[in-house]
């Protein structure tokens, strides 16, 4: 995914959750962390508001919006109130920042088993805070690998069954038409069962 960009403009309230369905929007319903959606995980009720960087440390930056960050309740509390020493920042030692980078691009190799390798320190630092190697990440991670496969089975099935309503359809031609639509549907239904699309 590409990094989120805040395109809300909300009022200064005085307390975070009135924030919540800025951020939910902001963050096109999906943690700024691990990425999962609302709908894979079950609903907003499991998403928390992130203090990006964490209130003991920036209190100035309690109700700050563009400090909040909307997150996984799993994801915000492995973060928690870790932030990195002066010295560990100098060494490229802190959290990415997923509304400034796409941190998957940036400081993470993905895996064909869903790990994340660290490309660098931040990759290091943010991997190891945040926990993003944990088992349900994974298989989250595989599962969107598996998503992205079927989206193009289907893209290439509808190409071709474009291409054969173009021609003069024979008894044959219709019948391998519907064997490809008959494909279609059951990743049509494999895909929106397992995102809840
Ligand atoms: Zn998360």
């Amino acid at each position: 995914m590409s990094r989120f960009v805040r395109q809300e403009a909300p009022p200064q309230f005085d307390e975070c959750r009135k924030y919540l369905p800025f951020l939910r929007r902001d963050f096109r319903y999906r943690c700024a962390y691990c990425e999962r959606p609302e709908t894979f995980l079950g609903g907003e009720e499991f998403f928390e508001i992130d203090h990006f960087q964490p209130v003991w440390r920036f209190l100035e930056q309690v109700t700050h919006y563009p400090n909040l960050y909307y997150s996984c309740g799993k994801c915000n509390r492995h973060k928690g109130k870790t932030w990195p020493s002066d010295d560990q920042i100098s060494s490229g030692f802190r959290f990415a920042d997923p509304c400034q980078e796409d941190m998957y691009v940036e400081h993470f190799q993905e895996m064909p088993d869903g790990q994340l390798q660290p490309l660098n320190n931040c990759g290091r630092y943010t991997g190891e805070h945040i926990r993003l190697n944990r088992r349900n990440l994974l298989s989250w991670r595989q599962l969107r690998r598996q998503m992205a496969q079927d989206l193009q089975i289907l893209a290439h099935a509808a190409s071709r069954l474009e291409a054969g309503l173009a021609a003069q359809l024979s008894l044959t031609n219709q019948n391998q038409i519907r064997e490809e639509i008959e494909t279609l549907n059951a990743h049509i239904a494999r895909v929106s069962q397992r995102f809840a699309l």
